[in-house]
């Protein structure tokens, strides 16, 4: 089975101490707690292409507590943002040197941190919100209300005829690039039903048989990608200019071609920790 990107932290989220002040404080106190360095929200790397870490060193302040790692309490910082929804494909560069694991923990940091930062004031009386839950949550000191970070469920999917998929070009991306259509769940409903909606919105195929293959989580900012394939009634498009700039149909060639990064390939394959590529490497492998 392939690895999906940002998954594979393997800390122990350690919920039970979230609320326990005092374990908190000792854990905040121990030698061995450490911060995650970030520069605003992006990661910061040392010599060996690591994630960069640094004492706690018993400083006071907001934290997110991440969880243990081999026992070592483990912190990020609550950073306060200037510039907020800036989607940061300079990022994407730092992301492709980086482990599995250490994608999967900047992630988490980096999609509580933008929450806080979006979320500072209540959404039931409108009063300041503070931190709580060792930065899994906010609540409210005028009606008592709690928040907690927020996931938004995206379904990405391909639909699949005669031995080809449908892949998709949103406008802004890079040159050359085609992925897997994908959109927000919403309200009512099902995984399944976002899929066939989102196929026939975007690009006027009707589907069958949605099938569920693989998740991960996707920090700009808190989304959860579901990752599917569905049959397609036709191959006879019909864009949703709105949504995407151009599709086509790929068969299995055009897609080997463009995970192996062959010049020739007729597109340019998403990258490795985006649900897209490990979609397409299931796909193209026949799975
Ligand atoms: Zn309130």
């Amino acid at each position: 089975m392939t690895i999906t990107g940002f998954t594979g932290a393997g800390l122990d989220r350690a919920d039970h101490l979230r609320l326990d002040a005092e374990r908190l404080a000792d854990m905040m106190a121990d030698q061995g707690a450490r911060l995650l360095r970030l520069a605003e929200l992006d990661p910061v790397l040392d010599e060996e292409g690591r994630l960069a870490w640094e004492p706690l060193g018993g400083a006071g302040g907001d934290y997110i507590f991440l969880g243990l790692d081999a026992g070592a309490p483990s912190f990020a910082p609550l950073v306060r943002m200037q510039t907020l929804g800036q989607r940061a494909w300079s990022v994407f560069r730092l992301l492709s040197m980086m482990s599995d694991r250490d994608a999967a923990i900047w992630g988490a940091a980096r999609s509580v941190n933008e929450w806080h930062n979006r979320h500072g004031f209540c959404g039931i009386c409108g009063s300041a919100t503070d931190v709580f839950r060792a930065g899994w949550g906010r609540k409210c000191p005028n009606c008592g209300g709690e928040h907690f970070p927020r996931v938004d469920p995206v379904v990405i999917m391909l639909a699949e005829h005669d031995g080809r998929v449908l892949l998709g070009r949103q406008p802004q991306y890079p040159e050359g690039r085609y992925s897997a259509l994908a959109g927000f769940v919403e309200p009512g409903e099902s995984i399944e039903e976002a899929v066939a909606r989102e196929l026939m919105e975007e690009a006027g195929i009707a589907v069958r048989d949605v099938r569920y293959v693989a998740s991960q989580p996707w920090p700009f900012p808190g989304q959860l990608m579901i990752a599917c394939i569905a049959g397609a009634e036709s191959d006879a498009i019909t864009l949703d200019r709105n949504e995407l700039d151009d599709a086509f149909w790929a068969s299995r060639d055009d897609v080997r071609a463009a995970l192996a990064g062959d010049p020739a390939a007729p597109f340019q394959a998403p990258p490795p920790f985006a649900i897209a590529n490990s979609l397409l490497t299931r796909w193209s492998a026949g799975d």
